[in-house]
């Protein structure tokens, strides 16, 4: 009996194969979305493994927009800070509170514990996973895919997500490289108590001539311990490795009181920096560690497959549904290979930076740290990189704007299309909210900026007549006021920008329209507001 969700008609939209945490993610957010799924993997059970601990800001943005981030919080420990040693000393420190959203952390929290509450979402909703299920061949025509498992079954869809990890048996399926290679080094993970460390409540980075140890806090005095070792014969030797975390942490890190207990779940493995050349072929798609692997140490890999499948998610819902032409799907591999290419690439390089041993190289590693450390405007791009708010998508097919960009300044420097919607606050019948709690759910959201001139109400509330004529299950509209009180047209969809904070932020100095993209990107903006061109590019892609 499968689970899965919504197949009422017998017509199953998508099989995702693989419940890790981007497989996982996609199911909510189909749920969430009203398309049909299954949501299949070959473990009997879910397991607990040592992997992703960090949960950078977009991800929290994210996983706030599916209205689950209160669970994340509730388990996870927010850390503000990132530290690096050498020698002993502290040589850098990197802040992470002035991180421009709400989120202005790093969420620590175990992989098998998001991978918990997600799957806990999923059974509260008639959904959940089909354990024990492993795919073994694909075939696919013009409609429609063909799995063939293990066991014989086949399960028919009208798409499959390739969710299923590094050795993916769905890339393999479709017969797609995987391009890069393999390090030569040797890695250590394990969750270990350490008391006694210099500071208990960030990520802390030891640099040492034997390789780096990185340390992710997990409450407690409890850290998920990451390192670079030496080539070990019997990599499933426990024993051994348990011994080896406990003879790296003391070698590296020095302190007369420092105290290790409770080294569990250590294991050793080996880094991969690899990308697929497709992340779509024909009705399958790749997403996470199926498309993309790289070193884990900017805990980027699960971030960025949750990424993956947040900019997947609406595309399919709304093609499926038959709101979106289907080419809106080809948008996927365009918009996120780059994302994976550019990270494997700056991982790569930070790894072979932390971990190139030639004597000279661990002189200029404490010089850089010092030196980028010092300069504010490095460090804010380091923040906006790791908690990945400076991903766009830019000059890419669905980021448009008109050939006559506004008359100011301010606007043609504002946020752009293809960049993230930033947030602000925002006063509703007297109670203070935020924006983003009104950008939810699989619908484009179009902001409508006044100037405080009352003019562009009229204008605005013909433009709001028309896409709700045409597109009223897809395009929600915002007005957005610097007035406490707005005019009748907007009704229950006014938002007083009480600080004119987004007024500021969206360069909004005259009347200004931003549609948002269910992901929460800017997908089209135009000021002055141009009916035309702006109904146009809502009709390029969307079925009225
Ligand atoms: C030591 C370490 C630390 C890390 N730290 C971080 C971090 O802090 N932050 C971060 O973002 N990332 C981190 N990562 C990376 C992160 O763990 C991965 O990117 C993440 O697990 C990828 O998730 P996924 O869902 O794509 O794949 P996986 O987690 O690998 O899940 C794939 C699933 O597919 C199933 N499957 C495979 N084949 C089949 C089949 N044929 N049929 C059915 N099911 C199948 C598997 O059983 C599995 O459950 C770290 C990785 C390591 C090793």
């Amino acid at each position: 009996m499968s689970k899965g969700f919504g197949m009422s008609d017998g017509t199953l939209d998508c099989l995702i194969v693989g419940a890790g945490p981007v497989g996982l993610t996609l199911a909510c957010q189909l749920q969430q979305f009203g398309t049909s799924y299954r949501i299949i993997d070959q473990l009997e059970s879910p397991v607990i493994q040592t992997k992703a601990a960090a949960v950078w800001s977009r991800t929290s943005e994210f996983l706030a927009q599916m209205g689950l981030f209160e669970q994340f919080k509730e388990t996870g420990l927010a850390c503000y800070g990132a530290s690096f040693f050498a020698d002993g000393k502290r040589v850098a420190q990197l802040n992470l509170d002035s991180i421009d959203s709400l989120y202005n952390y790093v969420l620590m929290i175990p992989q098998h514990t998001t991978e918990k509450i997600l799957r806990d979402y999923l059974a509260e909703h008639d959904g959940g996973v089909e354990y024990g299920l492993q795919l073994q061949a694909v075939e696919q025509s013009q409609d429609q895919v063909s799995v063939t498992l293990e066991s014989g079954e086949t399960i028919v869809s009208r798409w499959l997500v390739g969710c299923d990890g590094a050795h993916s048996s769905v890339r393999q399926a479709l017969d797609l490289p995987f391009d890069g290679k393999k390090l030569k080094s040797q890695w250590i993970v394990a969750d270990v108590q350490i008391e006694g460390l210099p500071l208990g409540d960030e990520i802390l980075l030891f640099m040492h001539e034997e390789g780096p140890t990185g340390l992710f806090p997990l409450g407690d005095n409890h850290f998920r311990m990451v390192a670079e070792t030496d080539d070990v014969m019997d990599t499933n030797n426990l024993g051994r490795a348990e011994f080896e975390v406990e003879r790296l942490l003391k070698a590296r890190i020095s302190g007369d009181d420092l105290q290790i207990h409770d080294i569990c779940r250590a294991g050793y493995f080996s880094i991969d920096e690899r990308q697929v050349s497709q992340y779509k072929l024909g009705r399958v798609f790749l997403a996470g560690d199926s498309a993309h692997v790289h070193s884990p140490l900017g805990g980027q890999g699960m971030n960025t497959g949750m990424q993956d499948v947040n900019n997947l998610g609406w595309k399919l819902a709304m093609v499926a549904q038959g709101k979106m032409r289907e080419s809106l799907l080809d948008t996927y591999h365009e918009e996120r290979h780059p994302v994976g290419e550019w990270l494997v690439e700056t991982t790569s390089k930070g790894t072979e930076m932390l971990t190139n041993r030639r004597p000279i190289m661990a002189t200029f590693r404490k010089q850089a740290a010092r030196f980028l450390s010092s300069l504010p405007p490095v460090q804010n791009k380091i923040r906006n990189t790791l908690s990945e708010l400076d991903i766009n998508y830019r000059d890419q097919t669905l980021a448009q704007e008109p050939k006559f960009i506004g008359k100011g300044w301010r606007f043609q420097k504002g946020i752009k299309s293809g960049e993230r919607a930033p947030d602000g606050s925002v006063l509703v019948s007297g109670e203070e909210n935020r924006l983003s709690t009104y950008i939810r759910g699989c619908y484009f959201h179009l902001l409508l900026f006044d100037s405080g001139e009352s003019r562009a109400w009229s204008e605005m509330s013909d433009i709001a007549a028309s896409i709700r004529e045409d597109f009223a299950d897809t395009v929600r509209i915002h007005f957005i006021g610097a007035k406490r009180v707005g005019p009748e047209i907007a009704k229950e969809h006014y938002l007083y920008d009480h600080k004119e904070e987004l007024h500021n932020i969206y360069a909004a100095t005259e009347p200004s329209a931003y549609l948002v993209r269910p992901d929460g990107y800017v997908t089209y903006r135009c000021q002055p507001i141009d009916q035309v061109e702006l109904l146009n590019y809502i009709g390029d892609w969307c079925t009225s």
